[in-house]
This record gives structure tokens, sequence and C-alpha cells, in this order.
């Protein structure tokens, strides 16, 4: 049984809802957040994650508008 994992944010004792790929902790380091540096996969609780899919959504629209040229 995998035990309770805690968010990957530094400071943040949540237990993480979701398991995400390590290439979304650019987007939270870019937005000032500290990351713990133990686990080769992100973890994220209720609040990071809605906070990261924010975050998400601004890069996709930045990126968009850089693709209209
Ligand atoms: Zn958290």
């Amino acid at each position: 049984m995998e035990k309770e994992r805690k968010c990957s944010i530094r400071n943040c004792e949540n237990n993480a809802i979701r398991s995400l790929s390590p290439i979304y902790s650019k987007i939270l380091i870019k937005a000032g957040f500290s990351l713990n540096e133990e686990s080769n996969r992100l973890y994220l609780c209720k609040e990071h994650y809605k906070e990261l899919k924010k975050l998400k959504s601004k890069e996709d629209r930045l990126e968009r508008w850089r693709l209209k040229g």
C-alpha cells in the first residue's frame, strides 16, 4: 500500500491529491514557489493543484499569443 504523500511545495503540510510529472514544477518555481526536492514526481495538495491549474492556463494563453505571431 502506498503511504500518503505530502504536497511537494515547501512548508505545505497538506496531503497531496495529485501526482504530476515534474515538468510542471518549472511553472511553480517561476511563480515563486519553493519545492521539496526529494521526489522525482510532483505531488500537489488541493490548494496548490488549483494554483498550478491557474498558472498553467496563463502559460497556455501566453503560448497561444506567441504562436499567433
Ligand atoms: Zn500544498
